[in-house]
């Protein structure tokens, strides 16, 4: 159940003090600041607090200059937004905004902002979770929509009738929000959600803005309930064409997850390498040159038809299939790994055989009389495959390797067994 007695035990007192310093601020300039959204419904939750933002009835940006010596703080300002950005380093990033209202004038559209009164700024917000506030100088709720019900409800609540209209992403928020608290939404919430669906507002969302939200979802715990519940509605079908997510897929998302490395990209690249979808493609398109070189891994894990799964391979063979992959894949195939003999044949090619030292190159072959062509790659793969097999880690050895093969005429692929 949350609490309403929240404040205090819930920030630690340098940031308080911090707090303190920003409303001492505002107030000399006859302006009134409070703490908005998230942090004040994860406050009453008694989770750990992420970012702080903070609402000012004021111009925000007119503040910046009072932030120069504001202990250390990174001050940064966006004039379009009239927005402060304070990194404080160890306490997190506090955004400070003027309060503003919103205009939407199509659905989807981007908003028409002008500067506004605390209730209008929090009319603006998405659910009334995320609408309350609590005034830096007098630390009350201040709690327009009945939040605080629905959070002891584990409701997740619009407050007017054309929210998901105005912003379709905000249902890709609620479910996030849902999942991740263990809530639901009210019955008429999700009804308007249903109807945003069937009205396919969510299709008019830029890329950028579906990418956003995806992102924020692929690195919560709850992901797969997540996209679960964005097929249930029929929200990813919606925006990803006749495709599901496979329950393979979420088996891999899960072992990502426990995995607790570079979650997002691998998360993606599974996402991608599952559900050959173009638009899913297109909207993690910030991903393409990781996922095109998974993919190189794959053309070639295929050509070679090789088993790893099921057994340890050779060091040979180990160099044949991953030679001159990405080591951010090399990880991902790490993570994904069906079986144990998988991930030992990754690791085992990461660790013994990845930053294997070779003295043989075009070079050595002109300086053998070798002719420039295509043979140059056929010999020095073949060499190096069996300088790896058989640990061969000095120049000599290499090089007598080479020549051997050179005079022999081996210009086929070793085949190793
Ligand atoms: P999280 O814990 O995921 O960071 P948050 O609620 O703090 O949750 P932010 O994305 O940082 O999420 O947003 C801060 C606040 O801004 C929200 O609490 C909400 O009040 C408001 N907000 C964010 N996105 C929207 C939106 N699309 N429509 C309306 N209000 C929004």
């Amino acid at each position: 159940m949350p609490k309403k007695d929240w404040i205090g035990d819930r920030i630690s007192e340098e940031l308080q003090k911090l707090l303190s310093l920003i409303s001492e601020k505002c107030n000399s300039l006859g302006y009134k600041a409070y703490i908005v959204g998230g942090a004040v419904r994860d406050m009453l939750l008694g989770v750990e607090l992420s970012d702080i933002d903070i609402t000012v009835v004021g111009d925000a940006q007119r503040l910046a200059g009072a932030f120069n010596d504001c202990h250390g703080c990174v001050v940064k300002t966006y004039p379009s937004f009239k927005t402060v950005t304070l990194d404080t380093g160890g306490l997190g990033i506090i955004d400070i905004v003027t309060a503003r209202r919103e205009i939407y004038n199509y659905p989807a559209a981007l908003p028409e902002v002008y500067p506004s009164s605390l209730y209008d700024d929090l009319y603006r917000r998405d659910f009334s979770i995320n609408a309350m506030a609590v005034s830096l100088k007098n630390p009350q709720l201040i709690d327009y929509f009945d939040g605080y019900g629905d959070l002891c409800n584990r409701l997740i609540k619009v407050l007017h009738c054309n929210s998901f209209v105005d912003d379709p992403t905000r249902i890709l928020r609620a479910i996030r929000l849902e999942k991740r608290y263990n809530f639901r939404m009210d019955i008429k919430t999700e009804r308007l959600m249903m109807a945003c669906i069937k009205e396919e507002y969510p299709r008019r969302l830029s890329n950028e803005r579906i990418l956003a939200e995806l992102e924020l979802i692929l690195t919560e715990p709850q992901r797969t309930s997540m996209l679960s519940r964005m097929q249930e509605v029929g929200l990813w079908q919606m925006l990803f064409g006749g495709s599901s997510v496979p329950s393979s897929t979420c088996r891999k998302l899960d072992r990502i997850l426990n995995g607790g490395r570079n979650v997002l990209l691998f998360s993606v690249l599974a996402l991608l390498e599952d559900i050959k979808e173009e638009k899913l493609l297109e909207v993690f398109s910030r991903y393409k040159t990781f996922y095109k070189k998974l993919e190189r891994f794959r053309d070639r894990e295929r050509s070679l038809g090789l088993e790893m799964k099921d057994k340890p391979l050779g060091r040979g063979l180990l160099y044949k299939m991953f030679a001159e992959t990405d080591p951010e894949i090399l990880k991902y195939l790490c993570a994904i790994a069906p079986t144990e003999h998988y991930k030992k044949n990754v690791r085992t090619y990461m660790q013994e055989i990845k930053d294997f030292m070779f003295y043989i190159d075009g070079n050595t072959l002109e300086s053998f009389g070798v002719a420039p062509g295509p043979q140059y790659r056929v010999l020095l793969e073949g060499a190096k495959t069996q300088i790896v097999e058989d640990k061969i880690t000095d120049i000599d050895g290499q090089l007598k390797l080479l020549k051997e093969m050179v005079q022999k005429g081996e210009y086929n692929v070793w085949e190793l067994t």
